[in-house]
C-alpha cells in the first residue's frame, strides 16, 4: 500500500473514538476497509479477524487492540481526535497505543495477501485496556475450531521496534476487608476500630518478603498498598468496616496461591478477596523460536513488560508470544500521545520478514523430521 494511502487510513482511524467498550464504529470501519482489500475477514463480538488458510500446519498470529483509554481533552494541546502531523510525529489519542500497529498490520496483510507463507491470523481486538476479554473470547473460539502443530504470536504493543518483550508479571487487585465495632467517636475503643486493623494489615504487607517468589526473568512480585481505601461514613462514628484495595504484580511461583499467601500473612485481622478478575502472568522462554527470530530480525533487545497485556491469553493456550510494535511507550496513556510515523511502514516490513522466516523455520524442521 503506498505511504500516502497508509497515512490517510491512519488519520481516518485516529478520528474515530474507540474508548474501551465502545469500539464498534472503528471495528465496522476496519472490517469494511479489509473487505475492500478482498481478504478473508470476519467481524465477531466486535473483534475483526483476518485468517489466511493455506493448508499449512504452521500458524503465526498477529494481534493489535482497537480500544484506547479515556482521556481528558482539556489536558491536550489540541483535540485528541483531530490528528496532527508535526515533523516526524503524528499526534492523536491511541497513536502509539495502538492505532499505529493497526496500520502496520493492515499493510502487512496487504503485502502478504497474495502469497501467505503459512497460515496467518490477524486479530484486531476490543477491550485490551479493560480486561482483555476481546482477545480471550476470540482465542477461545479460535482454538476450539482450529488446531495447528506450530503456532506463535506477535503482539504489537509499543516498544519503538527496539525491544521485544517475552512476558509480564500477573496482575491481581485484591481487597482487604476489616470488621470492627462501631460506637460514638467521643468514647473510642481503638482495639476494634476497623480502620486501625487495616493500618496494621498495610504494615504487614509492607514488610512481606516477596523475594522468595522471584522469577529469574520476570523479577520479584510487588504490592502497591492502598490504591483505594474506604472507611466509615460519619466523622463521629467509629468505623465498623474498612476496606482497602491493593495492586499485586505476581510471578508464576506466587500467582495461583496469592490470595492464600496474603491471607496467611495478615491472619484474622481482616479478610482477603479478589477485587476483580486477575490477569495471568505471561512468559515465553528464551529458547522459543519466535523470540529468537524476532530478536534477530529486529535487532532488538529482549525485555519484559512492566504492565500486563494480552500476551497471557496466548501463552495460557500454549502459544509462545512476544511483543514488538512501532509505538512509543513513553507517551501512552498521556496527553499529546504520538507515534513516529516512519516506524509504521518499518514495522510492516519487519512483520513480513518474521512471517516468512517463521514459516521457513517450521517447514525446515518438518522436512528434517520427515527425512529422519
Ligand atoms: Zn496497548
Amino acid at each position: 500500500m503506498d505511504e500516502d494511502k497508509l497515512k490517510q487510513f491512519f488519520f481516518d482511524i485516529l478520528k474515530i473514538s474507540s474508548i474501551s467498550g465502545d469500539e464498534k464504529e472503528l471495528a465496522i470501519y476496519l472490517y469494511n476497509f479489509l473487505k475492500k482489500m478482498k481478504v478473508p475477514v470476519v467481524l465477531k463480538d466486535d473483534n475483526v479477524i483476518v485468517h489466511f488458510k493455506t493448508g499449512s500446519d504452521t500458524l503465526l498470529h498477529f494481534n493489535a487492540h482497537m480500544d484506547t483509554v479515556n482521556t481528558d481533552p482539556k489536558s491536550w494541546d489540541s483535540d485528541p481526535l483531530e490528528p496532527k502531523e508535526d515533523g516526524k510525529k503524528i499526534c492523536g489519542l491511541g497513536a502509539s497505543d495502538e492505532k499505529a500497529s493497526i496500520v502496520s498490520l493492515v499493510n502487512t496483510i496487504d503485502l502478504l495477501k497474495d502469497n501467505p507463507p503459512c497460515d496467518l491470523c490477524f486479530a484486531f481486538v476490543v477491550k485490551e485496556e479493560l480486561d482483555g476479554s476481546g482477545t480471550s473470547s476470540f482465542l477461545d473460539l479460535f482454538t476450539k475450531k482450529y488446531s495447528y502443530k506450530n503456532q506463535a504470536c506477535v503482539l504489537t504493543e509499543p516498544t519503538s521496534l527496539k525491544a521485544v518483550e517475552q512476558g509480564h508479571r500477573g496482575g491481581i487487585f485484591f481487597k482487604i476487608t476489616a470488621k470492627g465495632e462501631g460506637g460514638h467517636a467521643s468514647n473510642p475503643n481503638n482495639k476494634n476500630n476497623a480502620f486501625l486493623k487495616i493500618m496494621k494489615c498495610a504494615h504487614i504487607l509492607e514488610k512481606m518478603d516477596l523475594k522468595k517468589y522471584e522469577d529469574s526473568i520476570l523479577g520479584v512480585p510487588t504490592i502497591a498498598i492502598g490504591t483505594m481505601i474506604s472507611s466509615g461514613n460519619s466523622p463521629n462514628v467509629i468505623p465498623e468496616t474498612c476496606y482497602m484495595i491493593c495492586d499485586l504484580r505476581t510471578t508464576p511461583a506466587m500467582h495461583k496461591d496469592a490470595i492464600v499467601i496474603i491471607q496467611s500473612a495478615i491472619g484474622d485481622l481482616a479478610e482477603v478477596t479478589y477485587y476483580s478478575k486477575p490477569t495471568d502472568p505471561s512468559l515465553t522462554g528464551n529458547d522459543e523460536v519466535i523470540l529468537q527470530l524476532v530478536k534477530k530480525e529486529a535487532n532488538a533487545k529482549i525485555t519484559v513488560a512492566m504492565g500486563a497485556d494480552d500476551a497471557c491469553f496466548y501463552t495460557k493456550k500454549g502459544i509462545p508470544s512476544v511483543v514488538i510494535g512501532p509505538g512509543e511507550k513513553s507517551c501512552i496513556h498521556k496527553p499529546n500521545e504520538f507515534v513516529i510515523w516512519e516506524k509504521v511502514p518499518l514495522a510492516s516490513k519487519l512483520y513480513v520478514q518474521i512471517a516468512k522466516k517463521f514459516a521457513k523455520i517450521n517447514n525446515n524442521v518438518q522436512n528434517e523430521t520427515f527425512i529422519n
